[in-house]
């Protein structure tokens, strides 16, 4: 069965996608509406928004990689300038995310400035959200590494499921941000669909092909996401399955706002009420909700 053509860049998109003879599987994402559109609800400064522009980005791939039915969340938290960052994707591709920081603190720092200088010591944590009948998996390492990247192999190592190796690169260019991930994973061998296994010498070969992609190639517009993956790896069999399009989209709403607002004890509510209204915003996309205790009565008589 042939998959769809991948698009030309500017379009958000997701490609898993196989290493035949070396057994490795894979995902490269591009991003560039869902960013932009995230980021620039927040007017966030540069360095936040590059950062929050990767977690996306890492997320995207992740988040494909995962067997689930609701929401992965990858987060930071941490004490330096930027005190926490938060990512969801739900298994719709339905993307959102936030992120929390000192404006002074990080106008202090370099508009380069690394993610150990602008997220300090802190943790990295994975949940994978699947309602309310089902255990939600969450697992936490400390932050450590000298980028986005290091940190999530932290995790990997810590977790000790698979090997991940990752290639990620993020530029503003015209007030826009473009991104691009390409990430391998070596599965444990009960795991494993194919026959092949991988051996150290694959993963070495693997992560070395990967090594040798420059973040122009991974965000070249006139390069495909599907020929910079057979530049890459067409001498070991790169095979490619049905790609996936993310959105930037928030799942908050009058109703989910109006019915956390009436689990709280009516004391806290009339403290929270300013001109006979309380006024709700969402942290991820930046939209208000406005109520007056009489309309949470309504709601609830009806
Ligand atoms: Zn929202």
């Amino acid at each position: 069965m042939r998959v769809e053509a991948a698009p030309q860049a500017g379009a958000d998109f997701i490609r898993p996608f196989q290493i035949e003879a070396l057994g490795i599987r894979g995902r490269a994402v591009r991003l560039s509406r869902v960013s932009d559109e995230i980021t620039h609800k927040h007017a966030y400064p540069e360095p936040v928004a590059r950062l929050l522009t990767e977690m996306l980005t890492v997320s995207a791939a992740l988040a494909s990689a995962l067997k689930y039915e609701g929401v992965f969340t990858l987060q930071t938290k941490s004490e330096g300038a930027v005190r926490l960052m938060v990512v969801d994707v739900t298994s719709d591709g339905d993307m959102r995310g936030y992120a929390q920081f000192d404006a002074e603190a990080v106008a202090a720092l370099p508009s380069d400035a690394s993610l150990p200088r602008l997220l300090g010591g802190g943790y990295l944590a994975f949940t994978v959200d699947q309602g309310e009948s089902t255990d939600r998996y969450q697992g936490i390492v400390e932050l450590i590494g000298a980028d986005l990247v290091e940190c999530v192999q932290h995790y990997f190592q810590q977790s000790e499921q698979l090997k991940a190796g990752f290639k990620l690169a993020a530029v503003q260019q015209g007030g826009h941000w473009h991104s691009g991930v390409i990430m391998l994973q070596r599965l444990p061998r009960e795991d494993q669909s194919t026959a092949a296994e991988v051996d150290d010498d694959s993963w070495r070969r693997a992560i070395t092909l990967l090594a040798s992609c420059t973040s122009k190639e991974l965000l070249d517009e006139d390069l495909t996401i599907d020929d910079l993956l057979y530049r890459l790896f067409h001498e070991d069999g790169v095979r490619v399955f049905k790609g996936e399009t993310p959105r930037a989209k928030c799942r908050c709403s009058a109703e989910r706002v109006g019915s956390v607002l009436r689990a709280l004890p009516r004391t806290e509510l009339a403290e929270l009420e300013t001109d006979g209204a309380l006024e709700v915003t969402c942290e991820f996309c930046n939209s208000k909700y406005r109520f007056t205790l009489a309309d949470l009565d309504h709601d609830q008589a009806t």
